[in-house]
């Protein structure tokens, strides 16, 4: 197993105006649900092969053991191809601290890797190798050292590495839908009580082609001194005909371990990236084939002349912020370019237009997709995470975030040019974050915020300071116990023990009360951005803010639960299927 020992990762989400003037934010809280639709893949590839899906509608009605014999088969498929399958995965876990009723995060921890359930399982059958899913289930006996494991979580994604009948009592509970999907109920228990890492609990089963496509409980046959967790594990459609793991969320309140100490936590389990072809160089070189000829020779032909020396810098830098915001895409770690840029930039453009700068070439911006709060500047493109994104209240502090990155770039702190050099981007994806590091000084991080307070109060959002420098506070504050969440992994650090970004804003900010529900300083990690886990497209959620009821609801930075949205491809997918096909 190949691990990126990584970043951090969150929810949330929100729709963005586009129009500053006619509707900031709105923000108010967003329900809890990190909704995921699975929009439309491009073409078919990892193949379903879904032994005899349509048959089912047309035959009248299985038996129920005909219904489990097939969601035993599918998910040995699936097992399949999940060895073939490398996405990146998320896992951020809050510890928790007092009453179940008024617990409170007081450490965090942090994993992001590449799933690779290849190694060991070199059969293309599951069946019969009883070693690859009590493998994976021991290592959560990390977890009686306090050690969390991110192959614990991700292995998650598993429900018995051999699901079959035998070894099972089925009970069906009744019909459901989860989103648009309708499913069959089906509460699971094995047979053998002391069989090890077979599962306990519910699974949801869509009623076409019988794929599971959620699971809720744990594991059977734990040892003394070793635990398994609750999970609630859930597939999204990304391929015709195969549901593939997007989010897992686990809690435990009270388990005890070793010593007599209570394990008290919660965590979120992401997966996305995994549509290795954008990462297919094969691919490339044949649109190069195919596209570059002509035009770009006579382009340049055209204006044959040398550049001055100031255009070649600014050419050399451009291509430096090129290789690294590329590299990042590949890697995963970025969405491609689309509509959640394009409102992020209107915020830029405002900035931009009432203060009358000008910078060339222009500002863009793009969207890291994993959870640690963090933002920084590649040349002339600004990076905001999901993570971040997803916490900030209102739109006048996400001003705030995006003032102090055009900052840097409007004082013309540079990109570091050796990423112009090819040969630098050649490095394995675990060491992303040391080969690729924006971080700037402390000098020029001070010149930035001045600039920023500058650019700020000449800007529409001049008014509004005051809820972002209260989201500054509630991040001092919980910058303490959440170091991992609150911490960059690529970029300079947004709060710490010593210092916080723009703290200028703080002092104008009205006091921190987080007993009051009309008081949203920072919203729970979760609900703003929507991500594809195939393409790893990104869109803002839209959903209807939701009426605090409680001060235990606000849940500033807090990981919730999931409930994504399904859907079927077959949905809302053939259309876009043919829409987009030729494209990629
Ligand atoms: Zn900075």
């Amino acid at each position: 197993m190949s691990r990126i020992r990584i970043i951090l990762q969150g929810v949330f989400g929100r729709r963005f105006s586009r129009h500053f003037l006619a509707g900031m934010f709105l923000f108010l809280l967003v329900p809890v649900a990190a909704s995921c639709q699975v929009p439309a893949g491009t073409d078919s590839v990892p193949t379903a092969q879904t032994g005899v899906p349509n048959q089912t509608s047309a035959t009248p009605s299985p038996t129920f053991d005909q219904v489990i014999d097939r969601v035993a088969e599918r998910e040995h498929f699936f097992l399949a191809q999940m060895r073939h399958l490398h996405p990146l995965v998320e896992t951020y876990i809050q510890n928790l601290k007092g009453d179940e009723d008024k617990a409170l995060p007081v450490s965090d921890q942090y994993f992001l890797g590449r799933l690779n359930m290849s190694k060991g399982t070199q059969d293309l059958s599951f069946m019969g190798q009883p070693g690859f899913g009590r493998k994976f289930v021991s290592s959560l006996t990390g977890l009686y050292g306090m050690k969390f494991l991110p192959l614990g979580f991700a292995q998650m994604v598993v429900l018995d590495d051999d699901f079959e009948r035998k070894y099972y009592k089925f009970t069906f509970v009744r019909r459901e839908f989860l989103g648009s999907v309708r499913c069959l109920v089906i509460d699971a228990e094995p047979l053998d009580k002391s069989a090890k890492g077979r599962f306990v609990g519910r699974i949801w089963v869509e009623d076409q082609d019988y794929n599971v496509v959620r699971f809720n409980g744990t594991y059977s046959g734990h040892e003394r001194y070793s635990y398994y967790l609750h999970f609630d594990s859930w597939r999204m459609n990304m391929r015709p005909g195969l549901w593939l793991p997007a989010y897992i969320y686990s809690e435990e309140s009270n388990l005890l371990y070793r010593g007599g100490h209570k394990l008290h936590f919660k965590a979120q389990t992401r997966l996305w990236g995994y549509d290795l072809r954008q990462a297919g160089q094969n691919e490339e070189f044949s649109q190069i084939v195919v596209d570059a000829p002509q035009q770009s020779v006579t382009d340049q032909s055209a204006a044959a002349q040398d550049p001055t020396p100031v255009e070649s810098q600014r050419h050399w830098e451009s291509e430096a912020e090129q290789n690294a915001v590329e590299r990042l895409e590949k890697v995963g770690l970025l969405a491609p370019e689309g509509d959640v840029d394009k409102v992020l930039q209107t915020v830029v453009d405002n900035l931009i237009v009432t203060n009358n700068l000008t910078i060339e070439p222009e500002v863009r911006t793009r969207v890291l997709l994993t959870s640690p709060l963090e933002s920084f500047t590649i040349g002339h493109v600004i990076v905001v995470s999901r993570g971040l994104l997803d916490v900030l209240p209102d739109e006048a502090s996400l001003a705030m975030v995006l003032a102090h990155e055009l900052s840097h770039i409007a004082l013309g702190h540079r990109l570091d040019t050796k990423f112009a050099f090819n040969d630098r981007m050649l490095f394995p994806d675990e060491n992303t974050f040391q080969r690729l590091d924006f971080a700037r000084d402390q000098a020029d991080e001070d010149a930035a915020d001045k600039k920023a307070l500058e650019i700020l109060t000449k800007s529409p959002y001049k008014d509004k300071l005051g809820n972002a420098g209260l989201f500054l506070k509630a991040l001092q504050e919980h910058a303490p116990e959440l170091k991992n969440l609150i911490r960059p992994h690529l970029g300079n650090s947004l709060a710490s023990g010593k210092s916080t970004r723009m703290s200028a804003l703080l002092t104008s900010a009205p006091q921190l009360q987080p007993e009051r529900t009309d008081q949203i300083a920072a919203l729970p990690l979760g609900g703003r951005i929507r991500v594809d886990p195939w393409s790893d497209k990104i869109e803002l959620i839209r959903t209807k803010p939701v009426a605090i009821l409680t001060s235990s609801e606000k849940m500033p930075f807090e990981v919730t639960p999931f409930y994504p949205y399904l859907t079927r491809l077959s949905d809302v997918g053939s259309e876009k299927v043919t829409a987009t096909g030729p494209a990629n």
